[in-house]
């Protein structure tokens, strides 16, 4: 090593003696774990770069103090943490999916730091059971005989096949054998319940006939799956969940629906296709009907099953249910927010999810102008432009919906540079680039997001 790598070496201060600098330079700030290993880690930054001649020069005290401020702004920071969605895409499977209502705040608050009625039954002063908190709701507001709650729709889809067909034949059409993102394939999953698959029909079209066709003893169920993700559009026929229903129960066998999104309301009103709702395919004559707490619905996530009673009691009864059991905190926050939807009206006032959906035009350009006009900038030139929101999270593929976007543009920084330094900020913002431009879509911020958009605008020179 050569004699000077070896002094600065020696010369390296102590902990301590960084700490007394800091300690002098900031009077008011709290010595906390987080400060010493950001001086812990700077030292170690510090000493590998004296050894790779990165450096020739020890940092003076100023240069110090610069490198621990910045290391114990990381050290403090959360893994997990809030960011701004600029993507305009309302259910960002990346981004914590939907947004719950800060209705449930009150809910969290009052119930989940102290002890609670989870599994006890108040009135009989006995043992209760945690799924008894949203079974009535459910079946208030899908019209269904019973209800249940797992983790997510794919372990609800899992725990009704694993219930209800073991080592049957489960027949399902060729053209809703999809994948839905992070690879839960519905063929794989019937496998993994126990069943056999029994493919019917084309991609394109299936017919009552198919599935009438190849029904015999070893049928357990029929199945029908949203194609949430995709559309076939064109030359294709599917057939009815009513018809489907009325061929299962000539049989004695349940119709399963896995509704994937599944909705509560008719969303016509604000330019989607029609959909049936979860109430719709149960009065239809659906067995059991699956979907997610966290997609449409607006809440946590969760796997929510309503339908027949003697179907949900068999669910109930799995051993599997136990490992796909649904956490007290979820159970909160679901139940505060099947309660918005008993009035419908201010269901697109308190669910962030609807609310963002209902935005008109108008209330899309009227939030960009007013971001606009906070923003004003030195540094960066930015313009309304139009734009289109999506919905995501794997509901309503192609349907877009018309809002106003800030194209934000800089003389100093590329478009690439401005999504990464906001990206990587204090208060992390994700936009998109589009047309050679980074934008954000106001639809999926929050009027009381806009002050921190404009300081992470500010703290970037
Ligand atoms: C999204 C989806 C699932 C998976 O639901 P999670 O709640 O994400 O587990 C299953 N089936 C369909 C049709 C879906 O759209």
């Amino acid at each position: 090593m050569n004699k000077n790598k070896q002094e600065l070496l020696k010369q390296l201060p102590s902990v301590d003696s960084i700490l007394k600098i800091y300690e002098k330079a900031n009077e008011n700030e709290e010595i906390d774990i987080h400060l010493k290993k950001a001086i812990r880690n700077t030292l170690d930054t510090v000493r590998h770069n004296i050894l790779n001649e990165k450096l020739n020069n020890l940092p003076s005290d100023q240069q110090w103090l610069e490198l621990i401020k910045e290391a114990t702004i990381k050290e403090r920071e959360l893994s997990l943490r809030g960011v701004i969605n600029g993507t305009g895409t309302i259910l960002h499977t990346n981004l914590g999916r939907s947004v719950m209502s800060s209705v449930i705040k009150e809910n969290l608050d009052e119930i989940a730091f102290g002890y609670s009625n989870l599994e006890y039954d108040l009135a009989k002063g006995t043992r209760g059971s945690r799924y008894s908190h949203i079974e009535n709701i459910l079946k208030e507001l899908t019209g269904a005989e019973a209800a249940l709650v797992v983790n997510n729709n794919a372990a609800a889809v899992l725990l009704a096949l694993k219930s209800l067909v073991p080592n049957k034949e489960v027949i399902i059409s060729r053209g809703e054998l999809v994948e839905i993102g992070g690879s839960f394939r519905i063929p794989e999953v019937i496998k993994m319940g126990g069943g056999t698959l029994l493919e019917v029909g084309t991609t394109n079209k299936t017919h009552l006939k198919d599935y009438q066709e190849v029904i015999t003893e070893e049928t357990g169920a029929l199945m029908k799956v949203h194609t949430s993700n995709y559309r076939i559009v064109g030359f294709s026929e599917e057939v009815s969940n009513s018809d489907l229903a009325k061929l299962a129960h000539q049989h004695d066998i349940p119709l399963i629906n896995d509704a994937g999104s599944g909705i509560l309301l008719n969303l016509t009103e604000y330019g989607l296709p029609y959909e049936p709702s979860v109430k719709d395919l149960i009065s239809e004559g659906a067995d059991i009907v699956t979907f997610s707490g966290d997609k449409l619905l607006g809440g946590p996530q969760a796997g929510l099953i309503v339908g027949k009673k003697k179907y949900v009691d068999m669910m109930k009864q799995n051993q599997l249910l136990r490992a796909l059991r649904i956490d007290k905190l979820t159970l909160i926050a679901l139940e505060a927010t099947l309660r918005i939807y008993l009035d419908e009206e201010s269901c697109f006032e308190k669910i962030p999810f609807l609310k963002m959906l209902s935005l008109s035009l108008d209330e899309c350009k009227a939030k960009a102008l007013e971001l606009k006009t906070m923003l004003d900038s030195s540094i960066f030139n930015i313009e309304l432009v139009n734009g289109q929101s999506e919905i995501g999270g794997g509901s309503y593929p192609e349907r877009e919906l018309p809002t106003y976007l800030l194209r934000i543009t800089s003389e100093k920084y590329s478009p690439q540079d401005i999504e990464r330094l906001l990206r990587t900020g204090k208060i992390p913002i994700i936009g998109r680039i589009q047309k050679d431009a980074f934008v954000l879509d106001v639809r999926t911020i929050n009027n009381d997001e806009f002050i921190k958009v404009k300081e992470a605008l500010m703290a970037i020179n």
